[in-house]
């Protein structure tokens, strides 16, 4: 029997574990890229004349990758090298008001019992306990599974794990719930930044996503060459597999025939036969028809939901002085419900932002360099309002940005800058409207809504952040590899009944 022939459509990380893992059992596979790298939204940029990552920079669930690289017959840490940290990040509010937390739990209860009281450390414990068990409630029953409904979800725990199931608080906000735990307004922003982590409000999340708390003081690793480093050992060790990679090529169409996938049209006029195409870009591209009609309507009557965040970011080689960076630092702006209500309800840039840096030169310590690559992030709203901005409101949004550090200490000097907007993103994203994490995660019901690897054409298939499990590396890897297994698993049914089909005589289809 032939080989079957699959193309993914997208380079980012959940088309490259895609196309290695079903490359490692042997298919035809052909990355198909837009851009001229692998990675997606895991890019790097250039500024001043070095590189630096300029997409994401927290590396989180190691172990997704370890078993990624293992299912394709090698060693993540062959591949990559990989540093855990002991400091996860240093979070700051004004000049000498700052917090780190550590990789260690008791390092971090210190840091928060010095920095606002026993009681709060003791608080800090409690919630610690409680994202741990949302996340372990969740990691086989949700996460890893191809694409469950709350009816699932419920079976998964059978009677005995009912109270467990009850206490991932799908219905409460993220916010209320951390009242619970934190009563200094501080402590409450910094956790409840982890929502956007997934692109979405604290306020309006679900307290189940205070899960990203936990994956993150589960491990977080630096990488030495970066994240965009990770896309380039997936997509070597896919091409040491046999999968073909296609840069700079854009796909405009899925074909079908007799109402299944038969390969995909090119914007330059060339087509390519294939028996099965995984789709890595944005679902709403599909939605949007921007592949044709058969494949919008692959994802059924799926409701549109509201957009993640976007955001606006600054790749720069600078010289920072006046505040010890460590590697992941946060700015955090003084009224966090106004930021959201900004950017979710107003669809404007928030007037005051928290911004992110990472200083990408530096590890645990924060010893000062002469000159450094800095990546600095605000969010920013999605969809209609990822319009071009003109040069005066990028002047003044970047000069807020710079206000924000300086208020807590830190200079930023000299800097040579690339920067990109929602209007940038969109344009790097086909159909997003500039969000960077697919649909935002608002209410109980929006992780259900996001589509699963299978869709209703036959041969269709998805991964990556819009899709079940969701936004972030590690999610949109898992993604991947739900994909490949979707596509082997049908492949080898498929076969199965055209043996049947030719053993009895009478087609099973
Ligand atoms: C600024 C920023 C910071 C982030 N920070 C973090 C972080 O710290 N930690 C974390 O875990 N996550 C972070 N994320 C989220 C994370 O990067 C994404 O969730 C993840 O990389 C998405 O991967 P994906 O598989 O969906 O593919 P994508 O990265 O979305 O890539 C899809 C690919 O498909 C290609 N494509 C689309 N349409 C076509 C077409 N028609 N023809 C050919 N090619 C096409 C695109 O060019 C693109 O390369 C961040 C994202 C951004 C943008």
């Amino acid at each position: 029997m032939r080989t079957p022939r699959v193309i993914v459509i997208g380079a980012g990380v959940g088309g490259l574990v895609a196309a290695l893992l079903l490359a490692a059992r042997g298919l035809n596979v052909t990355v198909i890229e837009r851009a001229d790298a692998p990675g997606g939204k895991m890019r790097q940029v250039e500024a001043g004349g070095v590189r630096l990552d300029a997409g994401p920079t927290v590396f989180t669930m190691r172990w997704a990758f370890d078993e990624i690289f293992d299912e394709a017959g090698a060693v993540l840490s062959d591949h990559v090298r990989l540093h855990r940290a002991q400091r996860l990040a240093r979070h700051a509010w004004r000049e000498g008001e700052r917090l780190d937390l550590f990789a260690d739990v008791g390092q971090s209860a210190d840091a928060i019992g010095a920095f606002a009281g026993r009681a709060e450390a003791e608080g800090f414990r409690r919630f610690c306990a409680r994202a741990r068990s949302i996340y372990e409630t969740l990691r086989d029953s949700f996460i890893l599974a191809s694409r469950p409904s709350p009816v699932h979800l419920v079976r998964h725990a059978g009677i005995g794990g009912l109270p467990n199931l009850a206490r991932i608080s799908p219905f409460a906000t993220m916010w209320d719930e951390l009242g619970k735990y934190f009563h200094d307004p501080r402590l409450r922003q910094l956790f409840g930044r982890y929502a956007t982590y997934c692109g979405s409000s604290p306020f309006a999340a679900p307290a189940t996503l205070m899960l990203v708390a936990h994956v993150e003081m589960d491990g977080v690793w630096r990488l030495e060459g970066g994240m965009h480093g990770l896309a380039q050992a997936l997509a070597g060790l896919a091409q040491a597999r046999g999968a073909t990679f296609l840069y700079g090529r854009h796909v405009e169409q899925i074909r079908t025939d007799s109402g299944r996938v038969t390969g995909v049209s090119l914007v330059d006029g060339e087509t390519i036969d294939a028996d099965a195409v995984i789709m890595n870009g944005d679902v709403a591209a599909l939605r949007a028809g921007l592949f044709g009609d058969a494949s919008r309507d692959a994802l059924g009557g799926a409701p549109r939901a509201q957009p993640s965040l976007s955001a606006i970011t600054l790749a720069m080689r600078a010289r920072a002085t006046g505040f010890p960076l460590v590697h992941h630092n946060v700015f955090f702006s003084q009224d966090y419900r106004a930021e959201f209500d900004d950017i979710f309800k107003h669809g404007r840039l928030p007037a005051a932002p928290t911004v992110y840096v990472c200083a990408q030169d530096r590890g645990d310590d924060d010893a000062a360099r002469d000159d450094e690559r800095l990546f600095a992030l605000i969010n920013a709203p999605a969809g209609q309002h990822a319009r071009d901005m003109s040069q005066e409101e990028l002047r003044q949004c970047e000069e807020t940005i710079f206000q924000r550090l300086a208020a807590c200490g830190l200079q930023i000097g000299a800097a040579t800058a690339t920067r990109t907007t929602p209007a940038d993103f969109a344009r790097l994203f086909p159909a997003t409207g500039g969000a960077i994490y697919g649909q935002a995660s608002h209410g109980w019901m929006a992780s259900f809504t996001r589509p699963g690897a299978r869709t209703r054409l036959p041969g269709l298939y998805l991964a990556g952040g819009s899709v079940h499990p969701g936004p972030g590396v590690p999610m949109a890897a898992i993604s991947g590899r739900l994909a490949a297994h979707c596509l082997m698993a049908d492949m080898g049914s498929m076969r199965q009944s055209r043996l049947a089909a030719i053993a009895g005589g009478t087609s099973t289809r």
